[in-house]
């Protein structure tokens, strides 16, 4: 019998160096495999780069607080930064009226004055039987039946119609399934046993998955195919799957979002890291102020305002749109990655799935035993 004889650069060309390709790239290298990461943007760590700015570390793709409640992912994920005990408690602001979220006890005394458990359920019992809607046929007359008017108008339609850039009333109703409804006085976002923000933020995790691993930037794999695909043995794919096959079925569909950093000469600007604004007529979704993620005291802010936009080919995917049509289109696109002896696909874009970085992690650890335990 031939031994198989490995005469390729790499064993692995790893597409795209977000935490999902970092994660395979510094697993490989600890059972002696050899990767070159490439990444077309100018900097490492995907969607999750923070960049320094005023001593602040900015999160240059909007707000990213990890939250995971499993424990595996917590203890891999501590191994390259201390997190601290930051909690997601985001306000939102509608006409000059604050609000807690996720809606809660003190959403409810805010919105109707009551102050028990009893009293809030009951309100919004009253409100789900006036709204007399039996069958929602669109997100609209869906909300309104899980959580009544006021709430609907007040937090959910405006906010809800610029993230879609469509009428609630044109929007399906499937996409809010449930609203989590919280009977206690906690604004906390997230249910997970474990949350925080790494200290001195996101970007040095991937530096630190990355080390001694060669990294090429401002790379496209697409603008020279033929001779990535012939310098390693096989390919860890993270970008669009849909790319990957030169759209032979068609474009899958994404929302994109547009950021706009600003440095401000005050030291507090808004007290929270974020606050969203739920009027449509407010053409952003939020802003984030980015020093109270690590309780920063510097004497300067920055924030971000984060404007919700329509997303053609050459713009920056960030939000699958997992109706229907895209799924069975994905679905097309996944049998023939499934096909593949030498292409590992994984991350948000090539599994065009809405992924959370603890769900990422899951997943890239996951084809990691796969590729190097079986
Ligand atoms: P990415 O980070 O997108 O990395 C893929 C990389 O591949 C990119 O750097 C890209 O430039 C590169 N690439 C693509 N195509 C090519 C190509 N052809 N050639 C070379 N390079 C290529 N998660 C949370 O857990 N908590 C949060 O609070 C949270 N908030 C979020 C807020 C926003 C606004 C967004 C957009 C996402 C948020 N996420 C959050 C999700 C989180 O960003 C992702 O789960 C994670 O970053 C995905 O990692 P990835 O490696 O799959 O993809």
């Amino acid at each position: 019998m031939s031994k198989e004889v490995h005469t390729k650069k790499y064993d692995y060309l790893i597409v795209g160096a977000g935490i999902f390709g970092s994660i395979f790239a510094y697993e490989a290298k600890k059972r002696g495999k050899k990767s070159l990461v490439i990444d077309k943007r100018n900097h490492i760590a995907g969607n999750m780069y923070t960049e320094s700015i005023e001593g602040i570390n900015v999160h240059k793709y909007g707000a990213h607080i990890f939250h995971t409640n499993s424990k595996n992912v917590w203890d891999y994920i501590n191994q390259f930064a201390e997190f601290n005990r930051y909690t997601n408690a985001p306000v939102a602001i509608y006409k000059n009226e604050l609000y807690n979220l996720p809606f809660n006890m003190n959403t409810f005394n805010k919105m109707w004055g009551v102050t028990t458990p009893e009293q809030a359920k009951s309100k919004i019992e009253q409100e789900r039987k006036n709204s007399k809607i039996e069958k929602p046929s669109n997100l609209e007359e869906q909300a309104i039946s899980l959580v009544g008017k006021d709430i609907y108008e007040k937090l959910i339609k405006g906010y809800t119609e610029k993230q879609w850039g469509r009428d609630a009333k044109d929007l399906p109703s499937f996409i809010i399934n449930r609203l989590p409804v919280r009977f206690t006085y906690d604004n906390n976002y997230f249910n997970d046993k474990y949350q925080g923000i790494p200290i001195g933020g996101y970007t040095q995790i991937i530096e630190k998955m990355l080390l001694d691993i060669e990294v090429e930037l401002n790379v496209n794999y697409f603008s020279n195919r033929e001779h990535y695909d012939n310098i390693a043995e096989k390919i860890v794919f993270t970008g669009m799957i849909d790319e990957y096959y030169e759209y032979e079925y068609g474009i899958l569909d994404y929302r994109s979002l547009k950021f706009e950093h600003e440095k401000l000469s005050v030291s507090n600007y808004q007290g929270n890291a974020v606050v969203n604004y739920t009027e449509r007529e407010i053409p952003y979704t939020r802003i984030i102020e980015h020093k109270h993620f690590e309780y920063g005291d510097q004497e300067n802010t920055v924030i971000t305002k984060e404007y919700p936009a329509s997303w053609s080919k050459g713009d920056e995917p960030y939000y699958p749109i997992n109706n229907d049509k895209n799924n069975e289109l994905y679905r097309k696109y996944k049998e023939l990655a499934d096909q593949e002896k030498a292409v590992i696909f994984g991350g948000r874009l090539a599994e065009y799935k809405y992924y959370d970085m603890h769900q990422v992690i899951a997943a890239a650890l996951t084809k990691v035993n796969k590729e190097f335990e079986e």
